[in-house]
């Protein structure tokens, strides 16, 4: 008889390669079970990012075939689903790596009391991130505000080698039953236009690295003059991979910098990127409410208007403002959006229209297949102006000065908006099939007028927060 196994419950980590828990799983000898659990805190995330993680766990499973092991899948509350799991198999105990987002630190919380407390041994691993949040400090021993203080104390740090795939994972003497990923119908909510977005998704391990490697091969060199433009093919689009932890960031780090001793001149840019992504995962960490409330307090008094007719047409598409429509609609044809479109329709929303910020970063949950909650809440911060580190509320992004800047040829705006052109292409008539049927939209209809005159937008804005300033 074998020895007794572990469990491996894997959560945003779907690979094999440069995955601290399981190398040192495998280092100790045990048969290893690795589980994923659809419970409540995953059943609750939007459409497309659940459609798109029932297909990171399709391959992912498959992966571990191809090492002898399997992917168990159980669906409910994590620990009585962990506490089943342990009597029908024996196993020792659960191993996990790390998350950061308060949903998930409140359940690993509780999952481990209630582990430990009946001895079996709960052990959380380091991996999702570069830097543990809690180990990079400002000389005062606090956490980080301010972005660029943040970069220069992890820049040099030491980032430790990412470990190969194990070739064989140790199988248990019996393998305890698994519900069928088909069962779960992970796409149910995503009716309106998976078929529309499934072959722009690049799904699993392997296509992760595929993507790292073309990227270093052959765009980190102009990643710097490139990456604003958003009909230029010229950044990485990793965020899709790293939502589930199909790639890890130890390993892009270090192709980064190995990029930038070779003498890629993007390369450093690239790597400051992709520390946003630790800048946002160390502020959700120490500042949750990021999340859910304004980050600064003397914001929560703003009268941000809540959602409205207005914030629907930015939702469908359809402000008339070609350079946001655009945007929104590459979101609903690929499931993911530029960051300049990003930052574009950001500002559109809570700035031109005054709207609520947390209206944009809920309908982005919804249909981003990249949706990252510390990324989407510090993005959403960061244009509204109520975040640390945010751009000042004087700020207001000009979309139609953006597009002449950034989409001078109307590439991107010709791209996604079929009433722009004789002959559209593919992308802006995928786009009416990509969007739920009951917005009854007709791509014969004539391209909208604007809702809103970009320049009163504006003053409305500014007239807003010189308001706000007064009071305070
Ligand atoms: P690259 O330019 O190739 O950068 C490499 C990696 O660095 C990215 O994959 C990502 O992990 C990280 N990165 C780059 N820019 C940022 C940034 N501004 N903030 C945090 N990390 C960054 N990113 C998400 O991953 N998920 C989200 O839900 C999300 N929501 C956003 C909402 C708003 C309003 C804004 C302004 C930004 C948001 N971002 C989000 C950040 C950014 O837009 C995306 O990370 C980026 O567009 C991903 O494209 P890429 O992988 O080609 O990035």
């Amino acid at each position: 008889m074998s020895a007794a196994p572990l469990l491996l419950w894997f959560r945003r980590d779907l690979r094999l390669a440069d995955h601290p828990m399981l190398s040192r799983a495998v280092v100790s000898g045990r048969p290893l079970i690795p589980l994923f659990i659809l419970d409540p805190e995953t059943e609750a995330i939007g459409a497309a990012a659940k459609w798109r993680l029932g297909l990171s766990l399709a391959d992912f499973a498959a992966r571990l075939a191809a090492v002898g092991s399997r992917l168990i899948l159980r669906r409910g509350p994590a620990l009585p689903v962990l506490e089943a799991l342990l009597a029908e198999t024996g196993a020792e105990g659960v191993h996990w790596s790390r998350l950061y987002d308060p949903a998930s630190k409140a359940r690993d919380t509780a999952v481990k009391a209630a582990l430990k407390a009946r001895e079996v041994a709960a052990v959380s691993h380091d991996g999702f991130l570069l830097h543990e949040p809690m180990e990079v400090q400002t000389g005062q021993g606090s956490y980080y505000k301010v972005y660029t203080p943040f970069w220069n104390a992890v820049r040099g740090r030491d980032v430790s080698s990412p470990d190969a795939a194990p070739k064989a994972l140790a199988a248990p003497d019996h393998w305890p039953a698994s519900e069928a990923l088909d069962s779960w119908q992970m796409g149910r909510a995503m009716w309106r236009g998976a078929a529309v977005c499934l072959p722009y998704q690049a799904v699993g391990e392997a296509a992760a690295r595929d993507r790292l490697s073309v990227f270093v091969a052959d765009k980190i060199n102009a990643y710097r003059e490139s990456r604003d433009f958003p009909a230029r093919d010229a950044t990485s689009r990793l965020s899709e991979n790293l939502t589930y932890g199909e790639i890890g960031p130890r390993l892009i780090w270090h192709e980064g910098r190995r990029a930038m001793q070779e003498g890629a001149a993007g390369a450093e840019h690239f790597l400051k990127e992709l520390v946003w992504r630790e800048f946002a995962w160390h502020l959700l960490h120490h500042t949750p409410h990021i999340a859910t409330q304004n980050w600064r307090e003397d914001w929560q008094a703003f009268p941000w208007q809540g959602d409205s007719a207005a914030a629907e047409r930015w939702r469908r598409g359809m402000t008339g403002e070609p350079f946001v429509d655009a945007a929104m609609r590459e979101m609903y044809v690929t499931g993911t959006m530029h960051n300049r479109a990003r930052m574009i329709v950001g500002s559109y929303l809570t700035k031109h229209l005054l709207t609520d910020w947390r209206v944009g970063q809920v309908w982005f949950a919804e249909c981003l297949t990249d949706w990252d909650p510390a990324a989407n809440a510090m993005g959403w911060q960061w244009v509204a102006g109520s975040g640390p580190d945010a751009a000042p509320y004087f700020r207001v992004f000009n979309p139609a000065g953006q597009a002449e800047k950034f989409d001078p040829n109307a590439l991107y705006r010709r791209r996604f908006i079929a009433e722009l052109s004789r002959s559209p292409p593919p992308e802006a008539c995928q786009y009416f099939e990509a969007v739920p049927r009951r917005w009854g939209l007709d791509p014969q209809a004539p391209y909208p007028a604007p809702m809103i005159a970009l320049e009163a937008g504006r003053a409305r804005a500014l007239a807003a927060y010189a308001a706000r300033n007064a009071e305070r």
